[in-house]
């Protein structure tokens, strides 16, 4: 089943193409990798499936169908959404913070009930973050960060996780702790768009890698098929190493 797929899709800002004739799909349960060098156009992909940009041409459908059909609330709802620039600078507490998760679920004047403390509290022993909860968001380090946005997104119950850059800055443990926390919400029948700058990650923790270069889908298939040589230089100009022991693993290693 197809949870998001978009068609011929264009995207262009300040009269210039971004995104130029993006198309694939995400299908149920799959940790979808996107990558690509800075400047590809990956969080505009992003900022398009979510509705914050308008494609100049093509299609968006989420659960097979086109997103200007589907409500506003209906896709706060299913589609979680991580910013690449997810800096609080606010003195809120993690509990806070999770708890923005259940917005799309509350009428603007209601407040929490019984049923979203539970979930909130849920979303953050998952994460481990529980211990957090009366620490102030401003006050943590990178990585119980990292893991405190991943809580809301979990409160907010996302079928689709959207996420831009979720281990940027953190340390290599932490980083596999993220990821190891998006495939386990894959497992459990929802679907992840993860977009990545480290390979290795990519490759070990995706089922499927889209690789765009200058707004267009350069290659797309398993990382193993994504990461050639060939795709590598022309996409990153880089050289890579390569491992086929039980798993396929790609180690950046010079610049061309
Ligand atoms: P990536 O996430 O792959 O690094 P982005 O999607 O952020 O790339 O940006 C793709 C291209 O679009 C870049 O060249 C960037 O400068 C340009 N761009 C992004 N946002 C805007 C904007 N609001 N107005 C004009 N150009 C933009
Ligand atoms: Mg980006």
């Amino acid at each position: 089943m197809k949870l998001i797929e978009t068609e011929k899709l264009d995207v262009s800002l300040d009269g210039m193409t971004i995104l130029n004739d993006v198309s694939f799909w995400i299908g149920k349960g799959e940790v979808v990798g996107l990558v690509g060098p800075n400047g590809a156009g990956k969080s505009t992909v992003l900022k398009a499936l979510i509705g914050a940009l308008l494609p100049d041409k093509g299609t968006i459908r989420i659960f097979g169908k086109p997103v200007r059909e589907v409500s506003r609330r209906t896709l706060a709802r299913k589609l979680g959404y991580l910013p690449q620039e997810n800096e609080v600078h606010w003195p809120l507490t993690v509990e806070r913070v999770v708890a923005f998760g259940r917005i799309p679920y509350l009428m603007p004047w209601e407040g929490l009930k019984g049923a979203d403390q539970k979930i909130i509290r849920d979303a953050m022993r998952a994460t481990d973050t529980f211990h957090l909860r009366h620490r102030r968001i401003d006050h943590l380090a990178g990585g119980e960060k990292a893991l405190v946005m991943i809580a809301r997104l979990l409160a907010g119950e996302p079928e689709i996780i959207l996420a831009d850059e979720p281990v940027q800055g953190l340390d290599p443990a932490h980083s596999i702790q993220v990821m190891e926390f998006l495939a386990g919400i894959a497992e459990n029948g929802r679907s992840v768009l993860v977009v990545l700058h480290d390979l290795a990650l990519a490759s070990r923790f995706c089922s499927r890698v889209l690789l765009l270069h200058e707004g267009k889908i350069a290659a797309s298939g398993s990382p193993e098929e994504v990461f050639s040589s060939e795709n590598l230089r022309s996409s990153y100009h880089i050289e890579a190493k390569y491992g086929n022991g039980d798993d396929f693993y790609v180690l950046p290693w010079k610049r061309i």
